[in-house]
């Protein structure tokens, strides 16, 4: 069965069902949705009017038997950052877009009216009617009130309250096996789907078939097993992750001197042992929670968990470092009940975990509550909800927060919040940061993995030396990553196992009868961050966008009294490529 390319008119609210264009043939993930949006999305379009596309792709290898493989990709004109943006998820929906033969969802144009509509996607085509008994509610709600949670032929993609109001910082949700949510987070895409007036979008693959077709059974059956040997056999992606979800950072990054403290004072918290990986991994095997969880169905090193309170009851999953450190240490909130409390109500209201907690700190720093404060951030998170004036700020993101109180430390790049690793300490972090094509974001170019984790050799984190080099290498292999459906977190294993990369590259030529070669999946990583420059380029953005706020080179960071010491030139230096 041949893929097919949906395009959703929302103007006139009308549908085509296209052929794939020969140059976008190979692509998936993350280079496809860049490559059409950068193609059909005027650089210069408001991010929330009619010339924006939303545009919604299944990895390459998604809906296979590839391990850790169904991550999917949105990607449009952010409204947070004015760059071009890709977020990936977990969840169901890359699996059954990959095996109803949709290479990509294409939503452009806006409705005349303020209606809402919904989308019911088919392996037929795509059925538009207009919503009106789901609006206003969260998206845990929506799930139940559709029914669909226990339907695993039924995929979901759908915004809460802050999606509606297209506010900077709403996220897209999709549905995951078990009836929860994951999320598409990063630069306001929500906003985006919400600017179409489209409150949910059904993926229903009832009729498609159960498998994908492969060009080659047996070379890809070999190929998968020896890479699930690679993942299972790494002491991150086989052991740690599943035992300790990504909290177990918390401790080590800690340790190092990197764990940003009361909105970036200093790089230790006191009361990170109570929030730390360790700490809840206890804590939900005594509850009778599970410490270990998949995201998504076929995910060998299962990072998330559920997370349930004190009586055993649900709270959330998919609790995340980065979240437990913005609104843990960053606001200095050492309660993780508190904090699962907080991440649900997060997802359900449909908004970027990141930006919001983050902005939280921000919220701290101006005075509207005190730093610590746990029961005064829930407060806020319900004037978010309820969309008041203050809700609405907040709900715009850190940046927004910050200009609105005159706020001078602002942990942005890009007007996207600095996740939960500090530049000063961590410094190839710090230049994934600033050369990031969609704003400040550790998964684009992960060097963790090396500066601290010792994956693929070391790089010193509190040295310039090979900082530059260290990020280039590990943006080209993450777009590649990305494009292929697969979770980031695989990077430690091919880092450190040259069977990884061959046996990676081996699926894709198994799966499409190519013969492509690991340069040639190089270079197409390359081409992927270079097209995602040229169209930040073309929307008005050039190199003086990619630096960090200047108190990282004005405030020493302890314990190590370290400063952001990158001249202008040599992190330019990055797209020398
Ligand atoms: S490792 Fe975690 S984030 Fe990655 S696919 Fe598995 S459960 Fe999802």
């Amino acid at each position: 069965m041949a893929e097919k390319i949906f395009r959703v008119n929302m103007s006139d609210l009308s549908v085509k069902i296209e052929e794939v264009p020969a140059a976008w043939r190979g692509l998936g993930g993350r280079a496809l949705t860049s490559t059409i949006v950068a193609a059909e999305v005027p650089p210069t379009c408001h991010p929330l009017g009619k010339h924006n596309k939303l545009v919604v792709a299944h990895g390459m290898l998604s809906g296979t038997r590839a391990p850790s493989s169904g991550r999917l990709s949105a990607g449009a004109k952010s409204p947070l950052t004015g760059t071009i943006k890709e977020c990936n998820a977990g969840g169901t929906a890359s699996q059954l877009l990959a095996r109803m033969g949709i290479k990509a969802l294409i939503i452009e144009g806006l409705p005349t009216a303020s209606q809402f509509y919904a989308l019911t996607v088919t392996t037929d085509g795509v059925e538009i009617k207009p919503e009106n008994d789901l609006i206003g509610l969260g998206n845990f709600e929506v799930i139940e009130k559709l029914e669909i949670a226990d339907n695993k032929a039924l995929g979901l993609l759908s915004i809460g309250p802050v999606g509606e109001r297209r506010q900077l910082a709403a996220n897209i949700s999709v549905k995951d096996p078990d009836g929860k949510i994951r999320s598409l987070g990063r630069g306001g895409l929500g906003a985006v789907m919400g600017s179409k007036r489209i409150k949910y979008i059904v993926l229903d693959a009832t009729d498609a078939p159960r498998k994908i077709a492969l060009a080659d059974e047996e070379k890809f059956k070999g190929a998968a097993k020896t890479f699930t040997k690679v993942l299972i056999d790494h002491p991150v992606s086989g052991t740690s992750l599943g035992d300790y979800g990504t909290d177990v950072l918390v401790n080590l990054i800690n340790e190092v001197g990197g764990f940003p403290t009361r909105n970036f004072r200093t790089g230790q918290f006191e009361k990170h042992e109570l929030i730390s990986g360790e700490h809840m991994s206890e804590l939900m095997k005594s509850r009778g929670g599970k410490p270990k969880h998949g995201c998504h169905a076929g995910c060998v090193m299962q990072c998330s968990q559920v997370y349930v309170d004190k009586e055993g009851n649900y709270v959330t999953s998919g609790f995340e470092y980065e979240t437990i450190w913005a609104m843990g240490a960053h606001c200095c909130i050492a309660d993780l009940d508190l904090l699962a409390q907080a991440d649900s109500i997060m997802d359900d209201i449909g908004i970027d975990a990141i930006e919001t907690s983050v902005t939280m700190g921000l919220a701290m720093e101006a005075g509207i509550i005190e730093f610590g404060d746990g029961p005064g951030l829930l407060k806020l998170l319900q004037e978010i909800k309820e969309g008041t004036p203050l809700g609405r700020i907040l709900g715009s993101g850190a940046g927004a927060t910050g200009k609105v109180y005159g706020i001078r430390r602002v942990p942005v790049v890009k007007n996207q919040a600095i996740p939960a690793y500090d530049p000063r300490a961590i410094k190839g972090i710090g230049i994934t940061y600033c050369t990031s094509t969609m704003g400040a974001d550790h998964t684009i170019g992960y060097t963790i993995a090396t500066n601290i984790l010792k994956c693929g050799g070391f790089v010193d984190p509190l040295q310039k030396e090979g900082q530059v080099e260290l990020s280039r290498n590990l943006q080209i292999t993450t777009a590649l990553i990305d494009s292929l459906g697969f979770c980031l977190f695989i990077a430690f294993a091919i880092l450190d196992d040259e069977k990884g990369l061959p046996a990676m590259v081996d699926m894709v030529n198994a799966r499409y009868g190519t013969s492509l070669t690991i340069d040639d999946m190089l270079d197409l990583g390359k081409k992927v961050l270079k097209t995602e420059r040229a169209f930040n380029q073309a929307a008005g953005l050039n190199n003086a966008h990619d630096r960090l706020p200047e108190f990282f080179a004005d405030e020493r960071l302890a314990p190590h009294d370290a400063i952001w010491d990158f001249s202008d030139e040599e992190i330019d230096e990055f797209w020398n490529f």
